[in-house]
């Protein structure tokens, strides 16, 4: 048996077992050992009930006495009791709310551990676990498996669906047992001078801890033996992302010049002065272009931080350089908006800017085709459309791609395959944590805008309750006498944009007639077609439309400075960075600016995220809290994001050892003892890695 043997030929995994463990990503050996316990449990030192005392955390091993519900009527709600006894004959009493599920579970005659808060019931006169973890003892082990349950300090995994952490640990064990020790590939001048532990040691260590392990730093995963499967974890993939990224620096790229009446036409395109910020980006921007090799650059910042001038001053210099431009977006509408801001900034020089999206008829979309393909379109902003196989360049020199996080890594490539080795600019608003960008976006440059436009006053955020609503809309009245503008957002529940537009028109209707019958109202919405949703776009722009109901189709990008009111309905459906992005659609002008978050019903998390909007509008601090409040997986949402699969190691809890390990391998691709030591790292990482991190790949 090694690594790459398939789990079905581990004894006790039959074609069940192996299903359910193929469908959480487990199908080989390797897949197994990564799948490391979640928490330890000392029963080496078991108590017995007798000696337990009320506010300690125990482990007793007992057997189940009697096991039953307890008087709800209603079953789903039921309290499950149960009462165990050991040798020393004194009973503890375990109970779960909404227990009805343990009827199946724990029976009469069985043993089991239990793990829990030891309390006092002075009701009933005796100690009882709330909640108590459990785990049954009997089953249907091999000779001398029982010891690995009890009497040591045992390994607590994350059921994989009906697989209890007993059986996965009787599984990995089994591994442990007819498995060759593994070869340790971490180079061996690393291993030594961080001091870290073996491969193999630490890996059997990690699932079986040593009897004079210290179980307290186990538990916050900073035994040596831990750190040493997390540091690994980072390490190789920040080698493949340094490979990755010395390649790309030696594919030909075009060397922009610029020279003296590039920096001209630059200036007469500027409509204001830039800021400090963005005079960096842009000479950070501007050194890349120069480059003779692609530029593969990120550039962040806050909503209203003002990137889009930054990437036309990038456009200019391609263009003057005899380039194309594609800009990408996610939607329509901000395609649409950034179609407008580009043409009227850009035909000042007398550049042709086309909009070409999906919803353009047949005929238009060849016109437009043929206009990129000739080279007499210097500039075309588009959606997905743009992917097009039959949408072709004469001389495609940069891609700007807006709101990264909207659509795959993948999708990126595709539409850089449409030029030779165009410069790349992504620009997302999203403000990932230093740390989580430098995995997420490794293979990137990262330029930062931290600075906003002069004038801009911190948008107060308040939260109303629905009973609040006639103040809400009366403060909506004031500002809008005073000249301003506002929007209404109504959420989109994932599933049904149609849903959200029937709510949207509903309250368009009710806003229009009743409401507001003096002031005139728009309503925006997914459904509306192409031209519709940039005519009233345009109609708010233009301050025709005072009042902006919408789904949150307006969520990225759009751009009004006059409006100074978000108004967000039933703002506890959605997520922080939702609610910061529909935010920044205000507070873009000199005026002061409000955001009102409406809720009907909040739970604890909701509750939680309201508050860090009204306390807060620094965009990384929220992304911050969203990511600690939500976790990786869903901060980004989908795979396509391109966040690598990391199995022992958690970008949250081990950002030092992060740092550690991204130093060590920037220096060992860099400068590797030996040519040869590349080479087999390279392998190394093809053979055991890549499979984990997804879209990295090694040549
Ligand atoms: P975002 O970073 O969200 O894309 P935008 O590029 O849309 O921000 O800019 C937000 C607003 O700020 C726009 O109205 C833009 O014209 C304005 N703006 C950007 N930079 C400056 C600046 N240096 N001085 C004044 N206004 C600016
Ligand atoms: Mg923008």
């Amino acid at each position: 048996m090694d690594l790459a043997t398939p789990l079905t030929y581990v004894k006790g995994i039959g074609p069940a077992r192996s299903a359910l463990l193929e469908a959480k990503g487990l199908s080989v050996v390797e897949d197994l050992l990564a799948y490391v316990p979640f928490r330890y449990e000392d029963r080496s030192n078991l108590k017995t009930i007798a000696q337990l005392a009320p506010g300690e955390m125990a482990t007793v091993i007992a057997d189940v006495r009697s096991a039953s519900l307890a008087g709800f009527k209603r079953r789903s709600l039921g309290l499950f009791e149960a009462r165990f006894s050991d040798a020393s004959r004194a009973v503890l009493v375990g109970k779960w709310f909404h227990g009805g599920y343990l009827a199946n579970v724990l029976a009469e005659g069985m043993k089991v551990a239990l793990f829990g808060k030891v309390e006092f019931d002075s009701y009933a006169g005796q100690l009882a676990m709330l909640h108590p973890e459990f785990e049954i003892l009997s089953g249907d082990d091999e000779d001398g498996e029982q010891a690995l349950h009890t009497g040591r300090i045992v390994p607590i995994y994350e059921a994989v669906s009906k697989l209890t952490t007993r059986v996965l640990r009787i599984l990995t064990h089994r591994i442990f047992e007819s498995i060759e020790p593994l070869e340790d590939h971490l180079p061996a001048h690393i291993r030594q001078r961080l001091k870290l532990p073996d491969r193999w040691a630490a890996t059997r260590h990690t699932h079986f801890p040593p009897p004079a392990a210290d179980l307290r730093l186990f538990n916050q995963f900073r035994a040596p033996e831990q750190v040493r499967l997390i540091f690994d974890e980072f390490f190789w993939l920040e080698c493949a992302i340094a490979m990755k990224r010395s390649k790309a620096r030696l594919l030909p790229g075009i060397p922009f010049e610029i020279n003296e009446r590039v920096r001209e036409r630059v200036k007469a395109m500027l409509p204001f002065k830039p800021t400090g910020a963005q005079k960096r980006v842009i000479q950070q921007i501007a050194d890349d272009m120069k480059a003779p090799r692609p530029m593969h650059r990120l550039l962040q910042g806050d909503v209203g931080s003002g990137k889009t001038i930054v990437a036309a001053e990038a456009a200019v210099i391609a263009i003057e350089n005899g380039y194309q431009v594609a800009v990408f977006a996610p939607t329509e509408i901000l395609a649409a908006q950034h179609a407008y801001y580009f043409k009227q900034i850009l035909s000042k020089l007398g550049y042709v800017v086309v909009l070409l999206t999906g919803s353009f008829t047949s005929r238009e979309k060849v016109q437009l085709k043929k206009l990129l393909a000739e080279g007499l379109a210097q500039v075309v902003i588009g959606t997905h459309a743009l992917l097009e196989k039959d949408v072709t360049f004469k001389k495609l020199g940069l891609a700007i791609i807006d709101e990264q996080h909207r659509f795959g890594v993948l999708q990126r490539l595709r539409l850089v395959e449409k030029g030779l080795t165009p410069d790349v600019l992504v620009m997302t608003a999203t403000p990932i944590p230093r740390t989580l960008a430098m995995t997420l976006y490794g293979d990137l440059d990262i330029s930062i805008i931290d600075e906003l436009p002069p004038g801009r006053k911190p948008i107060i955020t308040r939260h109303a309750t629905s009973d609040d609503v006639e103040r809400v809309y009366s403060f909506l009245k004031r500002q809008i006498e005073e000249g301003r503008q506002a929007y209404v957002v109504y959420p989109v529940i994932e599933e049904s944009e149609t849903q959200a537009m029937k709510a949207a028109e509903k309250m368009y209707e009710h806003l229009s007639r009743e409401v507001f019958p003096q002031l005139s109202v728009g309503l925006l919405h997914g459904r509306l077609g192409g031209d519709q949703k940039e005519t009233v776009m345009q109609r708010f722009k233009e301050g025709q439309i005072q009042i902006l109901v919408s789904t949150t189709v307006i969520e990225v990008g759009v751009d009004v400075p006059n409006a100074t009111v978000m108004l967000v309905e039933q703002a506890e459906r959605y997520g922080l960075a939702q609610l910061h992005q529909l935010r920044g659609r205000v507070g873009r002008g000199a005026a002061q600016s409000y955001c009102v978050l409406v809720t009907e019903k909040m739970n604890d998390a909701a509750r939680e995220r309201i508050r860090t909007l009204v306390e807060s509008t620094d965009g990384f601090y929220i992304s911050e809290m969203d990511l600690k409040l939500r976790g990786p997986g869903e901060f980004f949402g989908t795979k396509q994001s391109g966040l690598p699969s990391l199995r022992v190691a958690n970008i949250l809890r081990d950002t030092e050892i992060f740092e550690v390990a991204r130093r060590e391998a920037v220096a060992f691709i860099e400068q590797p003892p030996t040519p040869g030591d590349l080479d087999r790292a390279a392998a190394y990482i093809r053979n055991h890695w890549q499979r984990r991190y997804s879209l990295v790949t090694v040549g």
